[in-house]
């Protein structure tokens, strides 16, 4: 983005500077300013059009530091009131360039000129406009690509992190294991633990895999019937092995027959997460229970628990990449911290969402709704296959 700035910012002080000298040749001795501000020198024929069609904020500043021209967008940025440039920091770039002639480029932070709004970062390029002292100001709002830069830069570093616990249990143990070549006792149960660091890699890079696939907010790549049904047995097949270790009994119930347009394998990986997050925040013993239902034009899966719950000032962050409520507890569970990063990406990539209650110390319900197919969420009785019931 940044190139592509610099790119046109390059091509438009180019193609200004050809106009500009056209126009010298044109009409050397132009006196009245474009939009009646007495200047002394006009804007060069052609330069007010081009200025016109720039999405960025472009500004021409003449001999005497007064805004000959301004771009809406430089207007409603702050950038300019009335004929003056009210950023000092540009203000000073422009009188530097109009002393020397050289072309700048830079990064300035304009405070926000409304109530309550935050710091808008510019990137500028300030460029020599002819011969009567005329400057060409071009400022890009870069705010939200630096805001991205930087969730990416936080989401790489955490992403080292995850990858290097793991790594490094797993290096720890083979020289445990080198160690204790002459106990066999202790070899097997070390490279026991080994085997269990290599899953949660496993895991992670796994879920890395999905949360990237549906992450970019494309559509889905091959969407189709999926029904409801189908996804939550499939999920909870999954889930069994966990839920029998803890003596939990997942139980199914509500609406059979509803269907959604979709991804069948994403649908049952959110259903996944949700049904394996339920059991490991569970006591043993207790109850997860799965239930659909049509709600207007969408379909709600929920998945209640008797669990540990989530404390309220949690419950915003818990869509959150590695956001963990108690970290060590997820790890012992074998938690990668993304599981609801992907529930929530599924929702998002089907057009629908995700919601969680919870009491802590009660249990918590998550509940996804996603958008019936054909737009009214209607059984189709089990006996008649997806495709003949359209
Ligand atoms: P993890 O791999 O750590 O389970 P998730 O993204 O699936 O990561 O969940 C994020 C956090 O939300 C968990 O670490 C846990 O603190 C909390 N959480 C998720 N589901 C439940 C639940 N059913 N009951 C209690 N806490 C939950």
């Amino acid at each position: 983005m940044a190139m592509s700035f610099a790119a046109l910012a390059g091509f438009v002080v180019g193609a200004l500077a050809v106009l500009f000298y056209r126009n010298q040749i044109e009409a050397p001795n132009r006196a009245a300013a474009t939009d009646g501000v007495e200047t002394g020198a006009a804007l060069p024929q052609g330069v007010a059009s081009v200025l016109a069609v720039l999405p960025s904020s472009a500004v021409v500043l003449d001999a005497h530091d007064r805004v000959l021209r301004a771009s809406s967008a430089a207007r409603a940025f702050g950038l300019v009131k009335g004929d003056r440039l009210m950023a000092a920091e540009l203000l000073a770039l422009a009188r530097q360039v109009r002393r020397d002639g050289e072309i700048r480029e830079s990064e300035i932070d304009v405070a926000g000129h409304k109530f309550g709004q935050e710091t808008t970062n510019f990137a500028v390029r300030v460029a020599p406009l002819g011969s009567y002292g005329q400057v060409l100001v071009l400022a890009e709002d870069q705010t939200e690509r630096r805001r991205v830069e930087a969730v990416r830069r936080d989401f790489v570093a955490n992403v080292s992190h995850e990858l290097k616990t793991p790594v490094g249990a797993m290096s720890l143990l083979a020289e445990t294991i080198q160690d204790a070549a002459d106990d066999p006792e202790a070899v097997s149960r070390f490279a026991g633990r080994m085997q269990l660091e290599a899953a949660r890699l496993n895991y992670l890079i796994q879920d890395l895999i999905t949360l990237s696939r549906i992450q970019g907010a494309e559509p889905i790549p091959t969407p189709g019937q999926v029904s409801i049904d189908e996804a939550v047995q499939d999920a909870i097949d999954h889930c069994n092995t966990r839920a029998s270790a803890k003596d939990i009994t997942l139980v199914t119930g509500g609406t059979e027959g509803l269907r959604i347009w979709g991804d069948d394998e994403l649908l049952v990986t959110a259903l996944r997460n949700l049904i394996d997050n339920a059991v490991a925040y569970s006591p043993e013993h207790t109850r997860v229970v799965v239930s659909v239902r049509p709600a207007g034009d969408s379909v709600e899966i929920s998945v209640s628990d008797q669990g540990i719950g989530i404390p309220e000032e949690a419950l915003e962050r818990i869509f959150e990449r590695f956001f963990r409520v108690d970290a060590a507890r997820s790890r012992a569970t074998g938690g990668t911290g993304l599981g609801l990063a992907i529930v929530k990406h599924v929702a998002a990539a089907h057009a629908g969402e995700v919601s969680v209650w919870s009491k802590e110390g009660s249990g918590s319900t998550f509940t996804l709704r996603l958008p019936a197919f054909g737009g009214t969420a209607v059984a189709v009785p089990p006996s008649i296959p997806l495709e003949a019931a359209k």
